[in-house]
């Protein structure tokens, strides 16, 4: 991904918006926070308010490496050396230091010198503001950890991010899937989410998103140690944008945290190990991909405008020829296209008597003809005051069968999680808001699906 910062302002006006909350690098000091000049080294590279904590300090986890370079340049420290340290100390396996005094010299090796932390007191933290509230455990394994926001956007929000165990064979070494979130509460208004009956309540930062996956590392060291476990490889392989909110619509924040956690000298996840969901804001879609190598998932969720412009109402501004079409440019499946290489997942939820008959497999199909992508179908997961129920198991395998048949590959993903309300579209807590989006009607033809349903 490029680290050329002026380039990640978004082109469209849904990331505008997003923009105002977490946006790139100022230069000018004119317009910030409420931090003493005399506090301030004289020519400090300056970042918007949200990357400040509320004692007006930086904090260190909203920059990439590139910016915490130019940053510690310009406050008189040798940049590049300065930057790895502090970037070892944040994110190196077994390190995920909590304050900047958690690394002084002397108390571990190779830590910060008494004048250098002493020059860093009110200036900047290594804090990502993620209070820990709770962790939730569901029977399967999966856990819930909730999280109360310190500072940024979102501030006195929570947030949730899941742990998902991959079953795997036998005997082979544990992995974790790690669901992450970038918004509080979501726009989308999608009728079957949890999450969007509470309307947007913030967006996350940088450092809010990336730490979530340092807390999730942090605490799975912390039990192994507590066991007396020795391991050597973190078992988080995968990371999914899927959590709370649409990652599309904080695109300024979820493209450096995506920078971030790929970065060798720290988390170093590969970037084809990170997913990353959006419902299809189309301008977004473009951006990302230009910008990020993580794979893209569109939930498209719905076969005709008539379903898709209730269930997933984004579908009005941006309906399924102009999606497809999207999808078809940035992900041909014709070898000879200049674009050919990567996939999309299209993630398709089942709900009973709503977008779940053979004719909407057949009609799947052919939107997806000439785009390269897997599908994967989702098993509903009910929440309280849902008018949807989940397709039948059998209707799900046959629905797969003829995507098969058709030449897709098509796998099916289960509740995970979901006695806990860690499961896909569970998340959050609608009764927090105040501003709950409406249930929209569904199309007359299928009132009385639903109702037969409900
Ligand atoms: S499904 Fe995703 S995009 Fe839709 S409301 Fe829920 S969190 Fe938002």
């Amino acid at each position: 991904m490029s680290s050329n910062l002026p380039n990640r302002a978004s082109s469209s006006a849904g990331a505008a918006a997003a923009a105002a909350a977490a946006a790139p690098p100022l230069e000018s000091t004119s317009q910030q926070h409420a931090q003493s000049p005399a506090e301030r080294p004289q020519g400090q590279l300056r970042f918007p308010d949200s990357y400040y904590d509320d004692q007006g300090r930086l904090v260190l986890k909203n920059l990439t490496l590139p910016e915490m370079e130019r940053w510690c340049e310009s406050i008189g420290e040798d940049g590049p050396k300065r930057a790895i340290q502090l970037w070892r100390w944040m994110y190196y396996d077994r390190q995920w230091i909590r304050s900047l005094e958690d690394a002084a010299a002397g108390k571990v090796q190779n830590g910060f010198s008494a004048a250098f932390l002493d020059k860093m007191r009110g200036l900047a933290t290594a804090d990502g503001g993620l209070l820990l509230q709770s962790i939730h455990t569901a029977a399967d394994g999966t856990r819930k950890m909730v999280f109360k926001l310190a500072h940024g956007p979102a501030a006195g929000g929570q947030v949730e991010t899941v742990l998902i165990p991959v079953v795997r064979e036998q005997g082979s070494k544990p992995r974790i899937t790690l669901c992450v979130s970038s918004q509080v509460g979501c726009a989308m208004n999608c009728q079957f989410c949890f999450t969007g009956r509470m309307g947007l309540q913030g967006n996350l930062t940088p450092g809010q998103i990336v730490e979530q996956v340092v807390a999730a590392r942090r605490l799975l060291w912390e039990e192994d140690v507590a066991a007396g476990v020795e391991r050597h490889i973190t078992p988080i392989t995968n990371l999914v944008y899927m959590g709370m909110g649409e990652p599309l619509h904080n695109l300024p924040a979820v493209l450096p945290s995506i920078e971030t956690l790929c970065q060798p000298l720290g988390m170093h996840f590969s970037a084809n190990k990170i997913t990353v969901s959006t419902v299809g804001l189309v301008p977004e879609m473009r951006q990302f991909s230009e910008q990020s190598k993580a794979v893209m998932a569109v939930s498209l969720h719905a076969t005709t405008d008539e379903v898709r412009d209730w269930i997933v109402p984004v579908n009005r501004k941006w309906g399924l020829q102009e999606l497809v079409g999207t999808m078809e440019e940035l992900f041909p499946r014709d070898q000879a296209a200049p674009r050919h290489g990567h996939h999309v997942l299209i993630e398709y939820t089942m709900l009973q008597g709503v977008n779940d008959t053979d004719d909407d497999a057949r009609r799947l199909l052919e939107l997806t003809k000439d785009i390269r992508c897997k599908i994967n179908l989702i098993v509903f997961n009910p929440h309280e005051g849902t008018q949807f129920k989940p397709s039948t198991p059998e209707r799900v395998q046959a629905f797969r069968s003829l995507l098969i048949q058709g030449g897709h590959v098509a796998t099916v993903r289960d509740s995970r999680g979901d006695d806990k309300m860690a499961a896909c579209g569970q998340l959050g807590s609608p009764e927090s808001s105040t501003r709950r989006p409406p249930l929209l009607s569904p199309p007359e033809r299928l009132q009385g699906a639903l109702a037969t349903s409900s």
